[in-house]
């Protein structure tokens, strides 16, 4: 098994400093409520809490429970997006696969009316239908292919939580759902039971803070990890997944979420947050405390403090960006 490739550490600095205040700041809110659809999301700390960003030059920025694992839950979408694109290209995806934001909730058992599409790759019906297009000869061939593509991410080997995943998978009717009504309409062949397995999986692979950091990173760092510099998906479909990411990835907060932090991002019911800052930086959130709409409660604050405090806001003009990381 390959080791955590060893970083560049910054020295601490007004980045370090900034990421440590927001941890102090954040740490005593305690508001919302953890995942409880499987006993095994319920039981996650709702005091674990951690910050990392990772600059496209290697810079490595951590403060909090950064190294507490988790399972990446819906953060995976995306990533697998690329995939499916790299195996088809954008024209066979988007036959499968709207990129519509939808209002409805990200678990709403509905397609678009005229297509039979599910909306977008964010929501389940889209990342099924997303997950059922990877190539490979057989289901380990598939599954190793994507575990593949996410080792490329993180910069280390991954592995899946198996009771999360057995949970997610018997528990799971409503995602068994979506798949067979997909398969009527034709959006997913007939391999119903493995596009579900290799979803569940997805949804339970094992990661860090500082894992989604570098994923994030790496989406802003046109594909190339910026830690091992081995490349994770090809250039070209790195704005198609950051363009869903913008429009669909924060659940039914995605447009208020454009509006005041302006960043493509996913959120996950294990409290995760990515977002990412294009050819600067990626940052990692997780706290698991969640609000009614499923993201983290201190991750989104987090991320408008960040936003607004270095100018992040893709659409910001006026706001020159404060560079904290030299
Ligand atoms: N495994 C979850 C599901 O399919 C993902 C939930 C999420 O993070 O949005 O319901």
């Amino acid at each position: 098994m390959s080791q955590k490739p060893d970083s560049i550490e910054a020295d601490r600095g007004p980045l370090q400093r900034f990421l440590e205040d927001l941890h102090r700041k954040y740490q005593p809110l305690c508001e919302g409520h953890l995942a409880n659809y499987i006993p095994e999301l319920a039981k996650a700390n709702p005091d674990w809490f951690a910050i990392c960003v990772i600059t496209v030059d290697g810079q490595v920025y951590t403060v909090g429970d950064f190294e507490q694992l988790f399972t990446i839950q819906s953060i995976s979408k995306g990533f697998v997006y690329g995939l499916a694109l790299e195996d088809h290209g954008r024209d066979a995806v988007l036959s499968k696969v709207g990129v519509e934001p939808t209002g409805d909730a990200f678990n709403a058992i509905v397609l678009d009316e005229h297509s039979k599409r599910p909306y977008n790759p964010m929501v389940n019906a889209g990342a099924i239908a997303t997950t059922s297009l990877l190539k490979g000869v057989g289901p380990t061939e598939r599954l190793n292919r994507m575990l593949d593509m996410f080792r490329c991410y993180v910069g280390h080997d991954v592995v899946i939580d198996i009771s999360v995943f057995m949970s997610e998978r018997t528990t799971g009717f409503r995602n068994r759902a979506m798949a067979y009504l997909m398969r009527n309409f034709g959006m997913i062949d007939e391999r119903i039971d493995e596009a579900l397995d290799l979803y569940f999986q997805q949804c339970s692979l094992m990661v860090d803070c500082r894992d989604l950091a570098v994923m994030a990173a790496t989406l802003a760092n046109r594909g190339i990890n910026p830690i091992t510099q081995e490349r994770a998906v090809q250039p070209c479909y790195v704005r198609d997944i950051l363009t869903v990411m913008y429009s669909c990835g924060m659940y039914n907060f995605a447009g208020e979420w454009a509006y005041k932090v302006g960043l493509p991002a996913k959120s996950g019911v294990c409290g995760g947050i990515i977002a990412v800052v294009p050819n600067q930086m990626g940052i990692g959130v997780f706290s698991p405390l969640l609000d009614g709409r499923g993201n983290s409660v201190r991750g989104v604050r987090v991320c408008e403090d960040l936003s607004t405090r270095l100018g992040l806001h893709l659409f910001d003009c006026q706001t020159s960006l404060l560079n904290l990381t030299s």
